[in-house]
């Protein structure tokens, strides 16, 4: 029997590369709290990314919880639905109500035609998704912020390492949040960051991250403690040392698919946008059912009894969870929601064999239709 393949597969470096990068710690037994490893993860993300301020996290959801509540953010935000749960319940738990806007069927991005008309006296931000690595229009967003005076939070945990027109992807917005999870194009096991301009804001973050501590004997803020460690942030170090050609051999595997059901009636596959540089995170397809023949369910059940384990991201859409019941109307996201019933992610990581992509197409070809 072939070996299961899932949907992703962590990026590492070699065992001895991470035995030597965490070695010193052993000397100084300095171990979380902003050491050496911290420092200079930060600095060389800063350079790596392109932005001019970056504060580590434990991880993704806690950058971006904090980074709201540091904004002081009050009433209304308005987000998109097709994400994964972190993004919403961010702006949940900092007492805020969501305002769902829907994506476009193009990238899945939030379709910035709808924005203004959900705007009301009561909103304070948006709070978009650079989904799959698509970047959302950031010209667009940030003339809408300037009208009404919005702060804007990215989630960019699917962009790591996404340029648009040479800039790194941190730098639109008032931040930008970045998911370091296993999971995704780079790790630091579980970790994340937030890039931002003002000086004032990422001093707020540091205390928050902190348990609100100014000084030794000066506590003036209601903080969390979402540090990143040492071990997290050497893990880091290693695996941005090889973060170019892990993109360059996902590359590979997202050509490859393309190669194999980039022609194929009624699956509709990512298409690299204008002017960005990518970094090949997710291979998203949609199903037209009618067209191809077969559900995106039963494509997902195929692959899975042939050892395959796709993802149905973004399914279901974060404004049906159960948790919400009752209080957001799916109505209001028609476009979210249809693409959410038909899409399937597929198996992407940079060590993915090509044949096992070409395996991979062909029991989602091969998969029964009912003609
Ligand atoms: C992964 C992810 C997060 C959360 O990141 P963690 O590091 O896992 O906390 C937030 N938003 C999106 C869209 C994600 O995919």
């Amino acid at each position: 029997m072939s070996e299961k393949i899932f949907v992703t597969r962590s990026s590492m470096p070699t065992f001895e590369e991470y035995i030597e990068e965490i070695r010193p710690l052993w000397d100084t037994h300095w171990i979380t709290n902003m050491g050496v490893k911290h420092k200079e993860l930060e600095s060389k993300l800063k350079e790596y990314l392109g932005v001019s301020q970056i504060s580590l996290f434990s991880n993704g959801h806690m950058a971006l919880e904090l980074t709201i509540q540091a904004m002081g953010l009050k009433g209304e935000v308005i987000t998109t639905p097709f994400t994964f749960a972190s993004t919403t319940h961010a702006i949940v738990r900092n007492n805020l109500n969501p305002v769902f806007c829907d994506i476009n069927p193009e990238d899945y991005t939030i379709d910035v035609t709808k924005i203004e008309d959900l705007i009301t006296d009561k909103t304070t931000a948006i709070i978009p998704v650079h989904v799959y690595g698509n970047i959302c229009n950031v010209e667009e967003i940030e003339r809408i912020a300037q009208k009404y005076e919005l702060k804007v939070i990215y989630d960019a945990a699917h962009a790591f390492g996404v340029e648009y027109k040479g800039k790194g992807i941190g730098t639109f917005g008032d931040a930008s949040i970045f998911s370091f999870h296993a999971t995704k194009v780079f790790n630091t096991i579980e970790g994340g960051a937030v890039s931002f301009k003002d000086e004032e804001l990422g001093l707020r973050l540091y205390r928050l991250k902190n348990f609100g501590i100014r000084g030794p004997e000066v506590v003036d803020g209601v903080g969390a403690n979402a540090k990143m460690n040492e071990f997290q942030a050497a893990m880091g170090i290693c695996n941005l040392r090889h973060i170019d050609e892990e993109i360059e051999k996902r590359k590979k595997v997202f050509e490859r698919y393309i190669d194999n059901i980039g022609n194929i009636d009624g699956i509709k596959v990512p298409k690299i946008q204008k002017d960005i540089k990518p970094n090949y995170s997710y291979f998203p397809v949609i199903f037209d059912s009618k067209v191809f023949g077969a559900t995106r369910n039963e494509v997902y059940n195929n692959l899975l009894k042939n050892n395959i384990v796709a993802r149905k991201y973004f399914y279901p859409l974060t404004n049906t969870f159960e948790c919400f019941q009752g209080k957001f109307n799916v109505e209001q996201t028609p476009i979210a929601l249809n693409i959410s019933k038909r899409v399937l992610t597929l198996p992407l990581y940079p060590d993915l064999k090509l044949e096992d992509v070409d395996k991979i197409c062909s029991v989602i070809l091969s998969t029964p239709k009912k003609t």
